[in-house]
């Protein structure tokens, strides 16, 4: 048996942009070749009631830190927030996120493995494509601003969503998957990955 950091479990969508993009194959190489294990996969458009559901399994205070981020953006570019309070911001953002998530259909994931939900999201790159590191997937393969949405008053195109802590995760995967949805086996790059020996190499 690995250690039990081996077992860690992440949510990943691929939003409908990302879909329509054809990026599927694309994005799932990226987790896959770093060594994680995918353990849950589904294809399916979401309702916004669902995409709404996802968004507040952080609760009041997601909804507020969202908010003063995007008020913060408004701040940075010299412009005045159209919204008189953060929670507001948040409410609007909230639904932008539905009406994105909810476009067209998704591919949502499960990934395991050790330091899964913080491994996705270095992969995966910062919220704002125009700002993500080149080698990241939203820095290499979309270029949305927080600017641009500001102007069609959408959400910001980012192909991809990836739970942003253990506990957010364990929430999130629960809305798209069933336990019994989940496989548990046994990869066979584990055993270079994890094992403490290297056993079974030699001839
Ligand atoms: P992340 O997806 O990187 O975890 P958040 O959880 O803060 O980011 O936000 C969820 C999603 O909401 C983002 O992926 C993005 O699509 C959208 N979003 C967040 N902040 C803004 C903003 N200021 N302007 C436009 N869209 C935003």
């Amino acid at each position: 048996m690995y250690h039990e950091a081996t077992k860690e479990r992440t949510l990943v969508i691929i939003k409908p942009d990302g879909v329509q993009r054809s990026l599927i194959g694309e994005i799932i190489k990226r987790y896959e070749q770093v060594g994680l294990k995918l353990v849950g996969l589904k294809f399916l458009t979401p309702t916004a009631d669902m995409a709404r559901n996802h968004y507040m399994v952080g609760g009041e205070a997601w909804l507020e830190g969202v908010g003063q981020k995007a008020m913060a953006a408004y701040e940075a570019k010299g412009e005045k927030s159209p919204f008189a309070t953060a929670r507001e911001c948040g409410e609007a953002v909230l639904e932008r996120n539905a009406k994105y998530l909810s476009a067209g259909p998704v591919v949502a994931m499960v990934w395991q493995g050790n330091q899964a939900v913080p491994l996705v999201r270095k992969i995966t790159g910062s919220t704002e494509p125009l700002s993500s590191d080149v080698g990241t997937i939203r820095g290499d393969f979309t270029l949305d601003s927080y600017k641009l949405a500001d102007i069609g008053s959408r959400s910001v195109r980012n192909l991809i969503h990836a739970s942003g802590n253990t506990e957010e995760a364990d929430k999130e995967m629960a809305i798209w998957f069933k336990e019994e949805e989940l496989v548990n086996y046994r990869l066979i790059a584990e055993e270079i990955l994890y094992d403490v020996n290297l056993d079974g190499i030699k001839e």
